[in-house]
């Protein structure tokens, strides 16, 4: 894209010094950090598709993310629609328990290990189901954090060896669903938060006449790292001290029980971004296990929590989003401490529990969001040529733009500064006479898109120097170009985590990959808040606060990938501006089927009935109001009764219709700026 394209609108990137057919799909990889990422199940397809890769034994499948897409919307599936690949929550699951039986082999640690899935994480029924019957061969249980989650998970244990971990505080209804399930025969081992809940536990079981079988969550010396550093240590809000788990032990051999503790369990927070701190932790609780063990305790198993981390963007570097270890790091830090602890101390190596959930569920959904509308600073049309009547300040500007456009795209900082100086001064003329009354209001217009066009002229250029070399003045620039796209979404419905802790998601279009983006996007949301957009994003690109984007063609739809989205946000995402639950896709592979793949299931998403209802207003009522304030009308002569009738018609057609926008085909397209 050497001059022609110079003089056409796109000049945002520094593909403007490179022939756009030297872009390949690699570098749409490598912009987006596919690799970093994608953990060899995303990649970007030879067509420029984002695609998954799903085969397990048998290969390599991809199912073709583009094609669902296209597949879903022939079923008239609405967006934004959050696809789910069950193929990878399996995988997932599988890799988690080989990573440990791996660890296991190598340490030769002579016990177990046996992972439970913590359900706060993705409670949807489908992705419980999912992930019990893939972990079934390693008999992988669940842990749940409330009395709701609890009565969800108890009849699930089909296996009496399945673990059934049950963290949070508990009050007696819980304790005796607790206890019910222990009567059952299985496997449920509530975790003590408190003192005082080890105490509530113990009466109600003595009350019903059963043995107590109970975990004790310690709060261990060691501090986690990273965002959630305060879940492990003495600040948590849960766990008992050393002294209170003294005290609890010794009171239980008063009593003849001092093999009701099956169990000693930490959680250091969640995406622990450091393996020491995770083999640190695991060590410290080993002690206490071994110490406990050695004075006639028969704890069976030692649970290190939840904390694995996912890499969101930085692969093994220091980066924000990123972790410093590989899962099978992860899995051997945990093996080898608890082993090397058991060995020096001569006790029984325990069954290990690990309760990862956000490394289970994140990579197996993503959410497809369509771009509604781009919206860019105003540039000048191509066309367009200096009259000679034309005022001075636009002259000025118009020569800048001529001195722009002929700089070589290796300019110095030096003389992109001084055209873009000339530019700043003829806008501010502009801007002057404008606000004396004497530039129409066209004219300022035409000053404002010459404006434009040479700071996007002199970005591209910009774009080409080393950037710790840019001068402050050219560095804000690059902020200043950017184009908003409006995507039909809300950021409090399905990334949350952006919103509220900064969180950043790897996001790419999932088609067009083998074409150069050509644009510097903000998205933003249609919620009517300022914080509704997605301000940090994955790329390659120096800056993070903008995505190389496309962009779209007139009447084409333009459709992003936000990936990594299994872990939290499903049900964390809030009814801001009543946007609901968007419509999800069950995606199972199978090779025998067009695409490699088929739909399981279509769930749709809330209905604006249903929104309404969580806040009080109800159908009947609201018909009610709006005939009366049509009858008025009609009552008044000012509206036909046949026009009456259809506005109440139009108005209840709503109800069972979705929350999000819906983009109808022969729309004027989107308007593009
Ligand atoms: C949230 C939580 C988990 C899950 O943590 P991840 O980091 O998602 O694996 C596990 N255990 C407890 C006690 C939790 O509170």
């Amino acid at each position: 894209m050497s001059s022609t394209a110079e003089s056409t609108e796109v000049e945002t990137t520094r593909a403007s010094d490179v022939a756009p057919e030297s872009w390949t799909v690699e570098d749409a990889a490598a912009l987006y950090r596919v690799a970093e990422w994608g953990d060899r199940f995303f990649l970007v397809s030879e067509s420029g598709h984002a695609a998954v890769r799903v085969g397990r034994e048998h290969g390599d499948q991809v199912i073709d993310i583009q094609a669902v897409v296209e597949d879903l919307r022939a079923r008239n599936v609405s967006f934004p629609c959050l696809l789910r690949f069950h193929d990878v929550l399996r995988a997932r699951v599988e890799r988690v328990n080989a990573a440990f039986a791996n660890a296991i082999e190598e340490a030769e640690y002579p016990g177990r290990y046996q992972g439970v899935y913590p359900i706060k994480v993705n409670q949807l029924h489908e992705v419980v189901e999912e992930v019990l019957d893939a972990g079934r061969p390693f008999r992988m249980g669940l842990e749940c954090g409330s009395k709701t989650e609890l009565v969800a998970t108890l009849p699930h244990l089909e296996d009496d060896e399945t673990l059934l971990i049950c963290n949070g505080v508990k009050d007696r209804v819980m304790l005796s669903l607790i206890l019910a399930g222990q009567q059952l025969g299985k496997r449920v081992i509530p975790v003590m938060e408190k003192f005082s809940e080890a105490e509530r536990y113990l009466a109600l079981a003595a009350e019903l006449g059963q043995a107590p079988r109970l975990g004790v969550r310690v709060r261990l010396d060691t501090e986690g790292a990273g965002r959630w550093a305060e879940s492990g240590s003495h600040q948590s809000k849960f766990g008992l001290s050393i002294p209170e788990l003294v005290a609890l032990s010794a009171r239980l051999r008063d009593a003849g029980q001092l093999e009701a503790i099956e169990l000693l369990h930490f959680h250091i927070g969640s995406q622990v971004e450091d393996v020491n701190v995770v083999k640190r932790a695991a060590r410290e609780i080993a002690h206490v296990y071994a110490q406990l063990v050695q004075r006639g305790a028969r704890i069976g198993f030692i649970d290190v929590g939840g904390g694995l981390g996912v890499n969101y963007d930085a692969g093994y570097s220091d980066e924000e989003g990123g972790v410093n270890y590989s899962l099978q790091e992860y899995a051997n830090a945990v093996v080898f401490a608890v082993k090397e602890v058991c060995d020096a101390q001569e006790v029984p190596a325990p069954t290990l529990v690990s309760e990862s959930g956000r490394a289970i569920t994140a990579h197996h959904s993503v959410l497809i969001v369509e771009v509604l509308e781009t919206h860019g600073k105003g540039q000048i049309d191509p066309g367009w040529t200096l009259d000679e009547d034309d005022h001075q300040c636009i002259a000025e500007l118009s020569a800048a733009l001529d001195w722009a456009r002929e700089l070589p795209a290796e300019s110095k900082p030096t003389s992109l500064l001084e055209v873009f100086h000339d530019a700043q001064e003829g806008k501010k003329q502009a801007d002057a006479l404008f606000g004396y009354g004497y530039l129409s209001i066209e004219d300022k217009a035409l000053a404002e898109q010459l404006y434009w066009s040479v700071c996007r002229a002199v970005q591209s250029r910009a774009e080409n120097l080393d950037p710790a070399e840019l001068p402050a003045e050219l560095r804000d620039l690059g902020d200043q170009v950017v184009d908003q796209y409006l995507c039909n979404f809300s950021v409090f419905q399905s990334i949350l985590d952006h919103w509220a802790i900064g969180q950043r998601f790897p996001i790419m279009p999932i088609d067009h990959l083998d074409e150069r983006p050509t644009r510097r996007a903000v998205l933003v949301d249609l919620t009517c808040d300022s914080d509704g957009k997605v301000g940090r994003y994955v790329s390659g690109a120096p800056e993070k606060d903008y995505l190389p984007l496309h962009a779209p063609g007139d009447g084409e739809r333009y459709f992003l990938g936000f990936f990594l989205m299994g872990a939290y946000q499903d049900i964390m995402g809030d009814a801001h501006n009543l946007f609901g639950r968007v419509p999800e896709a069950h995606i199972y592979a199978d090779e025998g089927e067009p695409g490699g793949y088929y739909v399981e299931k279509i769930i749709e998403g809330t209905s604006i009935q249903d929104m309404l209802a969580q806040v009080q207003y109800f159908p009947s009522d609201l018909k009610r109001r709006m005939s009366e304030l049509i009858r008025r009308k009609t009552e008044a002569g000012v509206l036909r009764p046949r026009a009456g009738v259809e506005l109440l018609e139009r108005y209840m057609a709503c109800f069972p219709s979705g929350t999000y926008l819906e983009p109808t085909a022969g729309d004027p397209t989107l308007a593009r700026g």
